[in-house]
C-alpha cells in the first residue's frame, strides 16, 4: 500500500530543557498551553516526560520535554528540527508582540514569509527556537484551543503551523517526505515548504520547511534543542504499512513501541532529523478524564510498585490548577 494518505501531520514535537518547573511556568502562564500530560520518560523513568497542547492533547497540538536538569546546553544545526511554529489567529500579532514584551521576552519580527505568514520569532527560557504564525487558517483550528488557559480566544495558540528541519541539502529529504505524503509547494531563499498533499488546507500542523543550510555545524543534542518530531497516523494498521514502505527505501525504523497514549515508530531520515510516526489513538484521555489532564503524574502500571521511589526522586514541581467549577 502506498503511504500517501495515511500520515495527517505533526503529531507531537519532543525537546529537551532544564528545569520543568521554569518550563511548565513558561509553556503554560505566558503561551497558554494546556500541561495535558504529566509522566516520566519510560526509558529512564527518573526524568519527567511533559506534555503540552489543546484542551484534548489533539495531535498536531502537543510539544513534549524531557527535563535533562544537568545537560549541556544543545546547539542548532544541520540534521535537526530547528525551528517550532505555532499557529495563531491572524490578527492577534498586536496582542503577541504586548504580552511578550510585557514578560521581558525578546523577539524578533513580525515579518512575512511566503505569501501569508506573519512570524514572530522568540526563545524559551533554555533557548528552544519557536515562532509564533498568524495565518488566516487559524480559524479553521479553532477547536485546537485551551479554553480555559490565560489567553483569550481571539488570540490563543491554535496547535502548530509548521515545523523547520536544517538539512545540507534538500533533496534526499525530500524523497522520505514525498514517501510520507508531503509534497514540495513553494520555496523561499534557501526555505523549501512542504505541504501535506492530501489536505486543501495548511491548518492542522500539515506544513514542513527544509532549510538547506550546508554551512552550518551539524546540531548537537542538548538543553533547548529538539529531540525528534512525530507525524501522525490514524491507525496501528496505517502505521504498519507505512513501517514496511519506510524499509522498503531502504531506512531502517525500530518496532512498533507501546508510549501508552500512542504506538510509535522512530527512523532517523537521510539528513539525520530522527523522526518518528505515532498513531492517534489512544490519546491523553486514556488514564484522565480531560477535565483532569495534566493534574497528577501519571505512570505506566508497570512503574506503579516504584511510584513512591519515583515520586521521591523527581523534582517538584507545582501542577496547574484549573477552575473546573463548569465541568464538574
Ligand atoms: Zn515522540
Amino acid at each position: 500500500m502506498n503511504n500517501k494518505n495515511q500520515i495527517s501531520g505533526l503529531h507531537h514535537i519532543t525537546a529537551i530543557c532544564s528545569n520543568p518547573q521554569q518550563n511548565i511556568d513558561f509553556y503554560t502562564k505566558l503561551l497558554g498551553l494546556r500541561l495535558v500530560k504529566v509522566t516520566v520518560n519510560f526509558d529512564d523513568p527518573t526524568t519527567y516526560h511533559l506534555y503540552y497542547g489543546d484542551e484534548m492533547g489533539h495531535p498536531g497540538t502537543i510539544l513534549t520535554f524531557f527535563p535533562w536538569i544537568d545537560a549541556p546546553k544543545g546547539h542548532r544545526g544541520t540534521g535537526q528540527a530547528i525551528t517550532t511554529s505555532f499557529l495563531v489567529p491572524e490578527k492577534s500579532i498586536d496582542y503577541w508582540k504586548t504580552r511578550l514584551k510585557n514578560n521581558n521576552v525578546c523577539f524578533g519580527g513580525p515579518k512575512k514569509r511566503f505569501e501569508d505568514d506573519q512570524v514572530i520569532t522568540l526563545y524559551d527560557p533554555d533557548g528552544l527556537e519557536l515562532e509564533l504564525i498568524a495565518h488566516s487558517s487559524a480559524k479553521e483550528n479553532d477547536e485546537r484551543f485551551w479554553k480555559d488557559g490565560p489567553i483569550s480566544y481571539e488570540n490563543g495558540i491554535r496547535g502548530f503551523y509548521s515545523v523547520s528541519l536544517s538539512e545540507e541539502g534538500y533533496e534526499r529529504t525530500s524523497e522520505i517526505l514525498n514517501e510520507l505524503g508531503y509534497k514540495m509547494i513553494e520555496n523561499e531563499g534557501n526555505r523549501f515548504r512542504f505541504q501535506l498533499e492530501n489536505s486543501q488546507s495548511t491548518a492542522g500542523a500539515k506544513i514542513l520547511d527544509v532549510l538547506c543550510l550546508p554551512y552550518t555545524p551539524h546540531g548537537m543534542i542538548g538543553l533547548g534543542t529538539v529531540h525528534h518530531i512525530a507525524f501522525r497516523t490514524p491507525s496501528d494498521e496505517n502505521q504498519k504499512s507505512i513501517r514496511e514502505n519506510i524499509i522498503n527505501i531502504g531506512l531502517n525504523p525500530t518496532p512498533v513501541i507501546d508510549r501508552t497514549y500512542f504506538h510509535s515508530v522512530y527512523f532517523r531520515e537521510p539528513g539525520g532529523v530522527l523522526f518518528e510516526i505515532a498513531t492517534d489513538p489512544p490519546g491523553f484521555t486514556l488514564d484522565q478524564k480531560v477535565e483532569d489532564l495534566g493534574e497528577r503524574l501519571m505512570l505506566p502500571k508497570w512503574l506503579e510498585p516504584v511510584r513512591e521511589r519515583l515520586e521521591k526522586v523527581l523534582p517538584k514541581i507545582d501542577l496547574p490548577k484549573y477552575n473546573k467549577d463548569n465541568s464538574k
